[in-house]
Parts: C-alpha cells; sequence; structure tokens
C-alpha cells in the first residue's frame, strides 16, 4: 500500500503494518499536536499514535519521518480531470482523442496523490472522462485520490455549459429523459444556474438558466433518489435561485451578497468559492489579458476574499475546492494555492484545513474521510513538512 507525502511531492510504497517516529500530527478530531510521537499500524490502519517524549532514550526504531507531521489527506471539492489547466479550446479539440486524455488524467491523478490529497469532486464534461477515472480508480486499475463524480452536469440547452452536458431545452425534454440520466451514473447531480462571470466587466454574469420553480423541480428529482446537488452559480440573481431551490453546496458564488450568506447558514448550504480560477492569474502573471481584465480580476477577487471571510464570521459552511483544469490552476499543485487565499482572506490556517478535510468530507457526501483516528487507513493520511 501507499502513503501520500506532501512533503516529497510523492507517495510512499509502506507495508501493511509497521511503525515509525514523526514530528506531530493534527486533525479536526484529535486537534494539533506537536511533539514526536510514535505513529504504529496495522493490516493499513493506524493503530497509536503515542507522544514519544517519555521514553526518548530507549527508542530505537525507524526515523526516516521524523521531521513529517501526520495529517488528514486533502479533498478538493472542485475539479475537471477532463481539462488541462493551459488552454480550454485546445483541450476540447484533444478531446476527439481519448488516449492522450486518457494518458493526462491518469498524471493529473497521481499529481493529486503527490500533493496529499486523497480525494477529489468533479464538476464534469460530456464525454464522460471523469466518470471513467473514477471507475477505474475504484476498480484498482488506476491509481488516484478516491472520484466523487457528476458525471455529467444539467444544464439548459443552447446555454453556457456544453462541453459539461449535453444540456435539455426545457422540462419537459428533461422529464422524458431523466430515468435514463440518473440510470447512466453520477454520485452528485450538478446544476448549471448561471453562467459565467467575465473577467473585463465586474458584477456582470451570464443569464440564469431556469425559474425557481424548474430548479426545485431538478433539485428534487436528485433529493428524491438521496443525491445532492451541486449547483454552479454566481451573481445576486443565480446565487438566490440556486438557494431557493434547496441546491446543497454552490460552487464559485462570485457577488455573493452578506444576505444570501445568512440564508445559506440557516439553510446549511456550503460555499465553494474556488478562488484559484480568478487569483492565480494575478498570482502567476502572464501577457494572455489586458491591464482592463488585470484590474477587474484584482476587484473580483478582492470582493470573493472579502465574502469568503464574512461567510467564516457568520459560520457558513465552506468547502475548499480549486477548480482545477480551469487556466493556471493546474490539478494538484493547486490546492495549496487555493489554501493560501482562504488562509489570506482571513481564516485560521488550521481552520482552513479543518475546510480542506473533515467539511470538505461532508461535501463530497463522504463524512468517513477528512479524518484522523485510531482506525483510519493509512492511504486516506498524507505526511507534511511543516504545520
Ligand atoms: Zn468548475
Amino acid at each position: 500500500m501507499y502513503i501520500s507525502c506532501s512533503a516529497e511531492q510523492r507517495t510512499l510504497e509502506i507495508p501493511d503494518k509497521g511503525e515509525m517516529k514523526i514530528a506531530g500530527y493534527w486533525s479536526p478530531q484529535l486537534g494539533l499536536y506537536s511533539q514526536p510521537v510514535l505513529l504504529q499500524w496495522e493490516a493499513g490502519k493506524v493503530s497509536s499514535l503515542q507522544p514519544l517524549e517519555d521514553y526518548k532514550t530507549i527508542y530505537k526504531g525507524r526515523e526516516e519521518w521524523h521531521a513529517y507531521f501526520l495529517l488528514p489527506g486533502w479533498i478538493d471539492s472542485h475539479v475537471h480531470l477532463s481539462l488541462d489547466s493551459l488552454d480550454f479550446f485546445q483541450c476540447l479539440e484533444n478531446w476527439n482523442q481519448p488516449a492522450l486524455i486518457e494518458k493526462n488524467v491518469k498524471l493529473y491523478l497521481q499529481s493529486y496523490l503527490d500533493n496529499g490529497i486523497i480525494a477529489i469532486r468533479d464538476g464534469g464534461d460530456l464525454p464522460g472522462f471523469a466518470w471513467q477515472a473514477k471507475n477505474k480508480v475504484k476498480e484498482g486499475l488506476w491509481q488516484g485520490p478516491e472520484v466523487v463524480s457528476v458525471h455529467e452536469a444539467v444544464g439548459r440547452a443552447g446555454m453556457y455549459g456544453r462541453f459539461l452536458g449535453r444540456g435539455f431545452p426545457d422540462l419537459s425534454k428533461w422529464r422524458k429523459n431523466e430515468k435514463d440520466f440518473f440510470a447512466q451514473g453520477l454520485d452528485q447531480l450538478k446544476v448549471i444556474v448561471t453562467g459565467l462571470i467575465r473577467f473585463d466587466d465586474f458584477h456582470k454574469v451570464g443569464p440564469s438558466q431556469w425559474t425557481v420553480k424548474e430548479l426545485k423541480e431538478l433539485v428534487k428529482t436528485a433529493h428524491d433518489r438521496g443525491i445532492l446537488v451541486m449547483a454552479h452559480a454566481s451573481g445576486e440573481e443565480g446565487i438566490s435561485l440556486a438557494i431557493e431551490a434547496n441546491v446543497d453546496s454552490i460552487e464559485h458564488g462570485y457577488y455573493m451578497t452578506t444576505d444570501q450568506l445568512e440564508l445559506m447558514r440557516e439553510k446549511g448550504i456550503a460555499w465553494v468559492p474556488t478562488v484559484a480560477p480568478i487569483g492565480n492569474i494575478l498570482k502567476y502573471p502572464s501577457n494572455r489579458y489586458s491591464a482592463h481584465e488585470i484590474d477587474t480580476l484584482k476587484r473580483i477577487l478582492d470582493r470573493q476574499l472579502e465574502t469568503i471571510c464574512k461567510a467564516y464570521s457568520l459560520g457558513v459552511r465552506l468547502g475548499v475546492g480549486t477548480d482545477a483544469g480551469a487556466y493556471q490552476v493546474p490539478h494538484g499543485e493547486s490546492l495549496s494555492d487555493e489554501l493560501d487565499w482562504m488562509i489570506k482572506a482571513g481564516i485560521p490556517k488550521l481552520e482552513v484545513y479543518r475546510r480542506a478535510t473533515s467539511e470538505n468530507a461532508q461535501i463530497l457526501g463522504r463524512p468517513e474521510l477528512g479524518r484522523l483516528d485510531v482506525g483510519t487507513p493509512m492511504n486516506q493520511l498524507q505526511l507534511v513538512k511543516e504545520l
């Protein structure tokens, strides 16, 4: 078996049973402990975490991990495995060469593990590349994090999102196909509520795709089957639609208002604010955008960080998702950018870590992940260099 070692940016082969000295640990369950600890595991699961200070002189065991802290593996709650973070339009053309995409996806999956990420939630692609990846990992054919996949997103045909799913022109067409849609398999239902934000026009968002009544019906078809609903929504109008329709998480959510945050807290709706696709363009400058666009992006970023801080202080459920696959948001590596953005927004570091582990596990509908305690499988954990 293996354990993710973000400290060395790789996975380490480990036996099913062993012991190691580590520098300490942190988890939402056990809190922070930053003194030397003897970690022991059996049958691939943590069996004890014992402070070493009591018998420092007699410990003669293995020391290779003595500088590393043990943490629950990270979870990235918003990615697109089918996109390459380089060139969106070229990538869509590459979709005609499934073997190439498959090769890339396998590399991305490894990159997640190398960066300490043990589960991801994929926001969909029309050909089903991420759904395929999910099944390959599950069957043990590919090495990778656990993939929670929406398979194909539901949007209004002819509006934003044709690469995410086939789209439905109206609800009657949806009703006719509903059974087959669920039968093709999905872990969560993704609904596209609005179009994209614009990098050249502050406050402007692509139009809403559904009425409240329509969106409520879409959400109910999933909830009746016990399936969570993630909603791609930005702008005041679209976010209100999503809240009223009782979705489980709002993705992106640019231009969210304080009133909306309060409603989300009341309803227990999570927010995955995906800062990296905006922030990383500014963090890693290129000549791709005009001065006006850069200026607009700065305003959007500031506004988003401010709102994240408000959400935190109001007690809104917050997830950590990168939108990896977007330009400048590489699979695996970009989670550390997203963590940094959340810290920059004013959330204490360990509170950000809690959101990137246990809260994200809730958002994925996999509450058994994002934990470290006696009994946790070693391949759901990671080793980091510092806390
Ligand atoms: Zn996305």
